[in-house]
């Protein structure tokens, strides 16, 4: 049987990269995190990099067009599933998805408003792995380093406090209405995202079967 097609839905910091990456390890799905390629593009300074650095400092978000291209080709070859995280994250996005592929299931870790602040606020990631820390759960203040593979930590551009209201509200205005789109499709499953880490894990396992 084809691995599974999953989109993971919610807020910025509602721990949709922590927990794709423990999902993708245990069903081998392949992870595709627009955030993380638009990172890459900008570090690279690609011309699609260029072009999305100053959208995604503001926490807007990124075209449509630049971002279902960059997606296209990268779906066609995950032939056992993929999990997609932080994409679509507009209705227009969703409806090209729909014309690419099919979805199993689309999963909503939801996390409000205060909670998102707090937790983006004590946000670090590693500049070498892309593994993500939380100063309120699993860092140290004195640590500066990554315990996978000793890469620099570092806050996120976006993850200062002016970024992060207007990230949300950008999140209430373009991304929310998915639940409704994706509800109707009844592909929708909600987990509470205020659940510790590992319950939301395995709510997000059961949910898929696994
Ligand atoms: P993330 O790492 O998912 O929080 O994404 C970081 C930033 O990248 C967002 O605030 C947007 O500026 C941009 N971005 C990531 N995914 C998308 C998307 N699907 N559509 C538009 N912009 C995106």
């Amino acid at each position: 049987m084809p691995g599974k097609r999953v989109v993971f839905l919610g807020p910025p910091g509602a721990g949709k990269g922590t927990q794709a990456k423990q999902v993708v390890a245990k069903l081998g799905l392949l992870h595709l995190s627009t955030g993380d390629l638009l990172r890459d593009e900008v570090a690279r300074k690609t011309e699609l990099g260029e072009k999305a650095k100053g959208v995604m400092d503001r926490g807007e978000l990124v075209p449509d067009a630049l971002i279902i291209d960059m997606i296209r080709g990268r779906l066609s070859g995950a032939r056992n599933g993929f999990l997609l995280d932080g994409f679509p994250r507009t209705v227009a996005q969703a409806e090209a998805l729909a014309g690419i592929t099919d979805l199993d299931a689309v999963v909503n870790i939801s996390l409000p408003r205060d909670e998102v602040v707090r937790r983006l606020t004590a946000r670090r990631v590693c500049r070498g792995c892309g593994a993500i820390y939380n100063l309120t759960f699993n860092l140290a203040a004195e640590e500066s380093k990554c315990r996978a593979c000793g890469g620099e930590l570092y806050q996120r551009d976006d993850d200062r406090p002016a970024v992060i209201e207007n990230r949300y509200d950008v999140y209430e205005k373009s991304t929310a209405p998915l639940i409704a789109f994706y509800s109707r499709r009844s592909l929708l499953h909600s987990v509470d995202g205020r659940l510790g880490s590992d319950a939301v894990l395995a709510e997000i396992l059961r949910i898929l079967g696994a």
